[in-house]
C-alpha cells in the first residue's frame, strides 16, 4: 500500500522518522522549510546509520541504498505530490500545526493518509481543518525513532478503522510495535510521564530532595532506566511545560498545573540538554553529565 512517504519537519524526530523509513525501504521525501536543517539532518542519519553499520545491524551497500532513498524539499507542495502518506513532524505548536495540514490537504493526493506525530495536540482538531478527517491519524514515535520500539496510534473522532489498520501494519512493517489510543490530551504516553515529570519537579522545588536522590530513587527502586528529572532534559523542559498546558487545559482539572520551578526554568531558557543546562549541565559535544549546583539542597 505504501511505496512513497512524506516527512514534515527534519528535526531530531523529522530525521529520525525519515530514518526508518528508508530503512525499511521506502522512498521518502523529507520536507523542511529550513534548507540548513535538510542538510543537518541527512548529515545526522548518515552518522546513525553508519552507527548501526558498526554494530552489525545493518550492511553498508543497505545503508548506501537506504540513504539515497531520501530526497529532500523545502517547499510542501513538491514533496507530497505523489505519496500515499505523510507524517508530520513539525515544531509542536498547534497553529503551525493547523496551517500545514491545511496545505497537506490542498496538495496531497486525495487517497493519502495525512500522519501527525504531534506529542499533546488533539489529532480530532487538526482533522477538522481537512476534507478528509478520516484519514487523519496520530502516529507518534518515541525519540530516538531508530531505537526505540513504540508507535502510539492514535484515533481521531473520525479516523477510519481502516486507516488505523493500515498505520498499525506499516508500524510493524518498521519492526515497531504499535499500541492503539483515542484522542484524548496527552494520549497515554503524555498523560502518564508528564504528571510523573511534574511530580518530580515539585520534590524538587520543595526541598524533599536534590536532582540526582530524585532520579536515583527513580532509576534503582523502579528499574526506570534514565530518571524524570534526566529524562525532562533529554525531552526539553519546553516540551514539558506545553504538554503540561495542554493536559491542564485539556482536562481544566489543577493537578497537571504546571510546577513553578519548571516555568522559571524554560523562562530562564534552561531548556535541558538542547540549551546546555536543565536539571543537570551537559558538556557541549559530550554526553558527560554535570548536576547544576543551584538545584542541590
Ligand atoms: P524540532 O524542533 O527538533 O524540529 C521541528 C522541525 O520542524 C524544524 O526543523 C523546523 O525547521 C521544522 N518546521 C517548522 N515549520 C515548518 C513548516 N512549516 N514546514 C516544514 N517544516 C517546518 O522538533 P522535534 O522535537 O523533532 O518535534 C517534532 C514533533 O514531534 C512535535 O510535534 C513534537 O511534539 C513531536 N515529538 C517530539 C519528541 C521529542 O522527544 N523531541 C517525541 C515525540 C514526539
Amino acid at each position: 500500500m505504501f511505496q512513497k512517504i512524506a516527512v514534515i519537519g527534519a528535526g531530531t524526530m523529522g530525521n529520525g522518522i525519515a530514518h526508518v523509513f528508508a530503512q525499511y525501504g521506502f522512498t521518502v521525501s523529507l520536507i523542511d522549510v529550513n534548507a540548513d536543517q535538510l542538510s543537518r539532518a541527512l548529515a545526522t542519519i548518515r552518522k546513525n546509520m553508519e552507527r548501526q553499520v558498526a554494530k552489525g545491524s545493518l550492511t553498508e551497500a543497505d545503508m548506501q541504498a537506504a540513504h539515497s532513498r531520501i530526497i529532500t524539499f523545502t517547499s510542501i507542495p513538491e514533496g507530497v505530490a505523489d505519496v500515499q502518506l505523510v507524517v508530520e513532524a513539525a515544531t509542536e505548536n498547534i497553529d503551525l500545526k493547523l496551517k500545514i495540514f491545511r496545505e497537506l490537504d490542498a496538495a496531497a493526493p486525495a487517497s493519502a493518509i495525512l500522519a501527525t506525530n504531534t506529542s499533546s495536540i488533539s489529532i480530532t482538531r487538526i482533522a477538522s481543518v481537512t476534507g478528509r478527517p478520516e484519514k487523519v491519524i496520530g502516529m507518534h514515535f518515541m525519540n530516538p525513532v531508530p531505537v526505540m520500539k513504540l508507535v502510539e496510534i492514535i484515533n481521531g473522532y473520525a479516523t477510519a478503522p481502516e486507516v488505523t489498520t493500515a498505520i498499525s501494519e506499516l508500524s510493524k512493517q518498521l519492526q515497531k510495535v504499535p499500541c492503539i489510543v483515542n484522542d484524548y490530551p496527552g494520549f497515554i504516553a503524555n498523560r502518564i510521564l508528564m504528571p510523573m515529570i511534574n511530580e518530580a519537579i515539585y520534590s524538587l522545588y520543595e526541598g524533599v530532595a536534590g536532582v540526582e536522590e530524585i532520579d536515583t530513587v527513580m532509576k534503582l527502586g523502579m528499574a526506570h532506566p534514565m530518571g524524570p528529572l534526566q529524562l525532562a532534559d533529554f525531552i526539553g523542559l519546553d516540551v514539558c511545560l506545553s504538554i503540561l498546558r495542554v493536559l491542564q487545559e485539556g482536562f481544566g482539572n489543577p493537578k497537571y498545573a504546571p510546577c513553578p520551578l519548571l516555568v522559571n526554568m524554560v523562562t530562564a531558557k534552561k531548556l535541558g540538554v538542547k540549551s546546555g543546562e536543565g536539571f543537570y549541565q551537559y558538556t557541549p559535544g559530550s554526553k558527560e553529565l554535570v548536576v547544576s549546583p543551584g538545584f542541590r539542597k
